[in-house]
């Protein structure tokens, strides 16, 4: 029998059973499914009260799920609850992307002249948010270091900094953020976005992180056909930023949840591996010539390897390697693969490759890309799900 009823999720206090990640996985979210297993579309916009009381109460209430659905929606608020349950969180809030998540985080909880502590290396929506956005609200960011926990400590400002915001493994060249070092920071609340990691690579809130972000979009929808962000946390801090989130109105679709329910499904079996396929990958390029560096937390040369191995339970299917050749090489390779499609994005099936130098960093200065950790040959690649020495095959041809 499903667990339609229950009251939230069980995370064994008491003596009750603690169910492994992968066991939460497939029971998580289904409060609002009544007796189907797969996730029931609620694709209405608003919703029948019977009493005009019923109705205020909804009004006034954070996050009702039958009222009208930029408030909430029951197919929402079950991969919510799902992504709570998973991350050891109290409640979750989902948004129509990541960036719909991570822009309610920050406009949500900052104000004018409040101070914000970002990683240099980030997701660029993030980083042209905090760059461009936030200096127009004037909300002042600093960037650091993400890697130097003493770099974190010394950029608060005590009674001004707000958050501190960090990205592990970070875009593009998986960054590792020391996540005990970062929640044990007094003061401000520490934000994590976790995308590329997933709550089954590692659980922020567990290290004392505040709030944990994921675009949806990647690995957790992980079939490159759901938008969809979602940030969990206390109760409280969720509610505070659904404050935000409702007058913002990116909200999730239904359609989007309920695809992003369904990638929970099989996260497990996909995120194992593409994160067996993706340190084969990063085994099999290093010795080559031809790549002057290649980047993947799982590899013994990763600078972050040792704490890679103690905060984190999979590496993930994100390798990123520096081609020899520079500008031209890395845009030579990605046109030239067969298996390995070019195209933005992670986590989905499909092996991907991107050239940041050319695409999704092409706005950057050159001392910016720098600071993004970014070469003129540098390859992201997104590990998918096909045979892995394929994709072995398929970038040393390119590579010739
Ligand atoms: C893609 C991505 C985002 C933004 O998510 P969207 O769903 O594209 O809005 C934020 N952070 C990271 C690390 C990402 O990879």
């Amino acid at each position: 029998m499903g667990e339609q009823t229950t009251e939230g999720p069980d995370h064994g206090v008491g003596g009750a059973f603690t169910d492994a990640l992968d066991t939460r996985l497939i029971g998580a979210g289904r409060r609002h499914n009544g007796s189907a297993l797969a996730p029931v579309i609620w694709a209405s916009s608003t919703f029948e009260t019977a009493t005009v009381e019923e109705g205020r109460g909804m009004a006034l209430s954070v996050g009702a799920t039958e009222f009208y659905s930029r408030y909430g929606n029951p197919t929402v608020n079950d991969f919510e609850e799902a992504i709570a349950e998973l991350e050891g969180a109290e409640a979750g809030r989902a948004f129509g992307s990541g960036m719909g998540a991570v822009a309610a985080v920050v406009l949500g909880l900052c104000s004018r002249g409040d101070h914000v502590v970002a990683q240099r290396q980030l997701y660029a929506g993030t980083q042209m948010l905090l760059q461009a956005v936030c200096p127009r609200f004037g909300i002042e960011v600093t960037f650091v270091d993400g890697t130097d926990p003493e770099a974190w400590r010394e950029a608060v400002q005590p009674g001004r900094t707000m958050l501190l915001l960090a990205e592990t493994p970070a875009n593009p060249r998986l960054d590792i953020v020391d996540l005990v070092a970062l929640g044990a920071i007094k003061g401000p609340m520490k934000v994590v976005d976790s995308t590329f990691a997933t709550p089954l690579g590692q659980r922020p809130l567990e290290h004392g992180c505040d709030l944990v972000v994921h675009s949806a979009t990647k690995c957790l929808g992980g079939h490159n056909d759901v938008t969809l962000g979602v940030v969990a946390g206390s109760r409280e801090l969720i509610d505070w930023i659904w404050g935000f989130a409702v007058l913002q109105g990116a909200v999730a679709s239904p359609h989007e949840a309920a695809g992003g329910l369904r990638g929970l499904r099989t996260l497990g079996v996909r995120l194992r591996h593409q994160s067996d396929s993706a340190a084969h990958i990063a085994e099999s390029l290093e010795p080559d010539e031809r790549i002057a560096e290649v980047r993947y937390p799982g590899l013994a040369s990763h600078p972050q390897h040792e704490l890679a191995l103690r905060q984190m339970d999979l590496m993930g299917g994100l390798v990123t390697f520096d081609l020899a050749g520079g500008f031209e090489a890395g845009r030579h390779l990605v046109e030239s693969t067969r298996i390995c499609r070019l195209a933005t994005s992670l986590g989905g099936p499909e092996t991907l490759v991107t050239h940041p130098a050319s695409t999704t960093h092409v706005n950057l200065l050159p001392e910016e890309l720098e600071a993004a950790g970014i070469a003129p040959g540098t390859i992201r690649m997104s590990v998918g799900l096909e045979d892995p020495g394929d994709i072995v095959s398929d970038l040393l041809a390119a590579l010739a």
